[in-house]
């Protein structure tokens, strides 16, 4: 008896070693666990045996049954790492991955952080301010009165004040950024070197060269002696390290309420080099500023002596500046969220 139960350890453990997947495994459980099984009749067969061999032949048996158990599970586990193995094995690492989306900044920031550092290159501050202003800081502050003619110039959008006990007109949409003047300057005292990136809104016909909100970098600049000559260089540098050293750049006088004298920025059309194109409405420049000394009743206004110091203030047209960076002809173009257009920049 004892050599028959170890002929079937001996037999079941090498056909278990030997299989290579798990329905074979399972057939072989059976062959010798099962019902019917080799090992399972040879157990029934104990109770045949004389009393005194009966015990050490049941631990026997008990003991191949665990073994055979053993083995089986062992086999099953070594058969299942293979499979996994076999199915890394499968993955094809030189098809090129997928590459995830990595977004950038919007044209607009792009060239707004360029003109701050420039600015900040040379010494001046940037500053924020509210897009919901006051009639006199958007105006008054800036010598221009309720009935000046310019107003008309800067169709205003007005904040609907009923049932406060604010004036109606007196809280409007700035129409430019120019308003930051008079809220930094009754701040602080000259030297004044500042520039104010920001956004302004008009009620405007949109096209492809109007919209009702624009982008604009108000800057000025208050000290002793401070000269048109000044604004000019300053002007010309900066655009200079804008746009590229070979932009050619023009001034030309103009008339703004809030600056004595006043003057139009112009810069050579990118697009055509002044032969005239449409961009540039066949002119061959495109105007991207205005810009002037700063009106004495400016001055005044936030309480600084007008004989004593001067400055001069600007206003780049951002948007301008982006489209003609980027020599697109529609305005539109830049409040487009389409990622076609977005990601060619
Ligand atoms: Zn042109």
């Amino acid at each position: 008896m004892e050599e028959v139960l170890i002929g079937i350890k001996n037999a079941a453990v090498s056909l278990i070693l030997d299989a290579q997947d798990k329905k074979e495994l399972e057939a072989l459980k059976l062959q010798f666990l099962g019902r019917s099984g080799k090992l399972t009749l040879a157990i029934k067969e104990i109770p045949k045996i004389s009393k005194e061999k009966r015990p050490e032949i049941g631990k026997l048996a008990n003991e191949i049954k665990f073994v055979i158990e053993q083995t089986l599970e062992q086999q099953e586990s070594g058969i299942r790492n293979q499979e996994s193995k076999a199915r890394i094995e499968k993955i094809d690492y030189t098809i090129p991955g997928i590459k995830p989306n990595i977004g950038h900044l919007h044209p607009l920031s792009q060239v707004l952080y360029d003109v701050v550092d420039v600015f900040k290159s040379i010494g001046f501050q940037a500053a924020d301010g509210p897009e919901i202003e006051t009639d006199y800081y958007n105006f008054e502050a800036l010598n221009i009165p309720k009935d000046h003619p310019s107003r008309d110039t800067q169709q205003t959008l007005y904040l609907d004040t009923h049932d406060t006990k604010i004036t109606p007109g007196e809280v409007i949409l700035r129409t430019q950024t120019s308003a930051m003047q008079g809220r930094v300057m009754e701040k602080i005292k000259p030297p004044v070197r500042v520039i104010v990136p920001g956004k302004n809104f008009r009620y405007e016909q949109v096209d492809a060269s109007h919209g009702f909100e624009f982008w604009q970098v108000e800057g000025f600049m208050v000290d002793k002696n401070v000269k048109l000559t000044d604004l000019f260089g300053t002007i010309e540098y900066v655009l200079k390290k804008l746009m590229g050293e070979g932009s050619k750049i023009k001034f030309a006088t103009t008339n703004f309420p809030f600056v004595e004298p006043g003057v139009d920025t112009y810069i050579e059309c990118t697009v055509c080099k002044r032969k005239g194109c449409s961009f540039c409405k066949n002119s061959g420049w495109s105007e991207i500023m205005p810009a002037g000394m700063i009106h004495p009743n400016v001055l005044k206004a936030v309480g600084y002596d007008s004989q004593k110091v001067s400055g001069f203030a600007f206003a780049i047209g951002l948007s301008r500046l982006v489209t003609l960076r980027y020599q697109m002809d529609d305005l539109r173009l830049l409040t487009n969220p389409d990622l076609r257009i977005l990601e060619q920049f």
